[in-house]
């Protein structure tokens, strides 16, 4: 075939093919936009999520940017994900339960501990004043907060160490969620928890976890079990377990 045919072939197929290829392989920004809306209607409304300034966040953070590319048409799915560093982001109901009991009203300063993805962080970021943020991973700390900067989340505050010992430099907390399970609450977490603050997190060994609610009503802490579940454990910086 004679050489100027081909390349005028391969012009018209890079021009013409490419686009609508891609077009197929890749979701808009408004296909997430109505898988998020049925995220939350068919796995958190359905399931007795109630709290409308939760449900309205869910539908707002853009879950699909804080996976891993290749899991990004999964993002809504009703389960969780790979984020690297063998770490995963929670499925997406679990945020959504632990972000209601915390009962946010939109003023208080709430302390994360395990950042991973900075997707619970992000949804904190909706809904309180200002959103302390600790993951041990330096990588996902680094990727975590530079996600939630593209996103402008100026006030969620990311720092890479040890949450163990919460962030003393900024409590009291009005609300505290862990998402990395120790097998006993750190009581350096509830001294931090200020007076009619709450606190959630899973509790116990790898195949026998609690999620917990802890509440501080005129210094006397009270625990309530939620449901069972299953967190990755809270590490220490040598690679041990809490
Ligand atoms: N909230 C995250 C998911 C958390 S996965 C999200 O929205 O994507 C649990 C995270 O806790 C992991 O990233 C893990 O590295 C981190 N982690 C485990 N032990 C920790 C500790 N002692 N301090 C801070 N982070 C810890």
């Amino acid at each position: 075939m004679d050489i100027k045919i081909l390349a005028a072939m391969l012009l018209v197929w890079g021009v013409f093919l490419t686009p609508s290829c891609l077009a197929e392989e890749g979701k808009t920004e408004s296909d997430y936009e109505k898988l998020r809306g049925q995220m939350v209607y068919s796995q958190m409304e359905k399931r007795g999520v109630d709290d409308v300034r939760v449900l309205q966040a869910l539908k707002t953070v853009k879950r699909h940017l804080f996976v891993p590319e290749e899991y990004r048409d999964q993002a809504y799915n009703d389960y969780p994900l790979p984020i690297g560093e063998g770490q995963t982001i929670s499925q997406p109901y679990i945020v959504a339960l632990m972000t209601q009991v915390l009962e946010l009203k939109g003023t208080e300063k709430v302390l994360e501990i395990g950042t991973g993805s900075g997707y619970q962080a992000a949804v904190l970021g909706e809904l309180a004043a200002r959103v302390f943020t600790i993951e041990i991973v330096e990588p996902l700390g680094i990727r975590a907060r530079e996600t939630l900067k593209s996103l402008h989340y100026d006030n969620v505050h990311v720092k890479i160490g040890d949450g163990y010992k919460g962030w003393p430099q900024y409590s009291p907390f009005d609300a505290i969620i862990v998402t990395c399970a120790p097998t006993e609450i750190p009581q350096p977490l509830v001294d931090e928890l200020a007076e009619g603050g709450r606190m959630v997190i899973p509790v116990g060994e790898a195949q026998n976890q609690n999620l917990v609610l802890l509440t501080k009503t005129d210094g006397v802490i009270r625990e309530e079990k939620i449901i069972p579940v299953r967190f990755v454990p809270m590490t220490k910086e040598n690679g041990g377990v809490y």
